[in-house]
């Protein structure tokens, strides 16, 4: 046993700084980003917040919406092939989400969507066996957008970067649907885990998306200002009409109470895994909230928060914002 005797930190264990500016407005502040990435020409532009692949949040519905954001989504795995070709979403801002499963099946859907953004994602990313299955996918799709996870710690970063990420997806335990912390002690504080991580990916030339815990617009600025080059949301984009079937759309009412669940909460494997295998304990909360309406609403509350925030450290682009922050640590 060891005990790291470095503090590690959370969102709510820190503010930005406000510092001097020649910003008149947030009007003036620009949120849209262009990244390189290491392993193909491709470049992805857009506003780096991407809605989680969770069956409640990564929605075909989720996905119009934010496109015209210029926002990304990661589809959740559960869509079948014909609903995701039937829906015609933007190939520019949608990622196809993938577990480790038959290159096939993958090659297959990826043909047939046109589609260049890959996102492969487990609870645990630190087995050989999913770093193995990054660098085949990799081997597959040279010329594709692979963003691969979710790990917590620099070393990791660097193993999913050299065998075939473009983006490592940052968060063991922090999201909100999650239970991993308390029912493994598992976990890494995510603001730490953001800057150490994207130190990490930066210097591989590679890109890091900071994924759960923010539970409020502050937080997406302090993940962006951690170093985050995508910020990854569950919880604040859940509960909102993209959110529903047709079904719960029909039935709705204005004082509804929404069901958001982690995925490897008792829901979801009952709806997806024919129910909890005998060896496993339920790592994903459910959680109820209350209907939000349409998600514009909220993406104009969390881009104006940033804006804010970049108007604050003087930053006129978001590109510049995490080089004008200062943390300072609350006691
Ligand atoms: P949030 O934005 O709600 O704080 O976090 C969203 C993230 O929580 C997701 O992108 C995913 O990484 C993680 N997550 C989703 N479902 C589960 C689950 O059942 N268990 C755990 N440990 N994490 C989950």
């Amino acid at each position: 046993m060891r005990i790291d005797p470095d503090r590690k930190l959370d969102f709510e264990d820190v503010l930005i700084r406000p510092k001097r500016s020649r910003l008149k407005s947030r009007a003036e502040v620009s949120l849209e980003r262009t990244f390189l990435v290491p392993h193909s020409d491709k470049k992805i532009t857009g506003i780096p917040l991407i809605a989680a692949n969770m069956d409640t949040v990564g929605t075909l519905d989720m996905a119009k919406a934010l496109a015209g954001h210029q926002i990304f989504t990661s589809l959740h795995k559960h869509y079948a092939l014909d609903d995701l070709k039937a829906a015609n979403i933007s190939t520019d801002f949608s990622f196809v989400t993938f577990g480790i499963e038959d290159h096939d099946r993958i090659d297959g859907m990826m043909a047939a969507l046109g589609a260049d953004k890959i996102c492969l994602d487990v609870a645990n990313g630190y087995t050989e066996h999913f770093v193995d299955f990054v660098r085949e996918v990799r081997r597959h799709h040279p010329d594709k957008i692979i963003m691969a996870g979710n790990v917590a710690t620099p070393d990791m970063t660097e193993a999913l970067i050299l065998a075939g990420a473009d983006i490592v997806k940052v968060g063991i335990g922090p999201g909100s649907a999650c239970m991993t912390r308390a029912m493994t002690g598992i976990g890494y504080p995510q603001l730490s885990t953001i800057i150490e991580c994207a130190d990490a990916a930066h210097g591989l030339a590679g890109l890091i998306c900071a994924d759960g815990g923010c539970r409020m617009p502050g937080d997406v600025s302090k993940a962006f200002g951690a170093g985050a080059d995508f910020v990854m949301l569950g919880g604040m984009l859940a509960g909102h009409t993209e959110c529903l079937t047709a079904e719960q759309k029909a039935a709705l009412k204005d004082d509804d109470m929404i069901e958001y669940y982690g995925m490897s909460s008792e829901v979801a494997m009952n709806k997806y895994a024919g129910g909890m295998a005998e060896h496993r304990a339920s790592e994903g909360r459910i959680v109820q909230v209350a209907y939000k309406g349409d998600v514009k609403a909220t993406v104009q509350e969390i881009l104006g928060g940033l804006r804010s925030a970049c108007t604050y450290v003087g930053a006129a682009k978001l590109k510049e914002f995490s080089k004008r922050v200062t943390f300072v640590v609350k006691n």
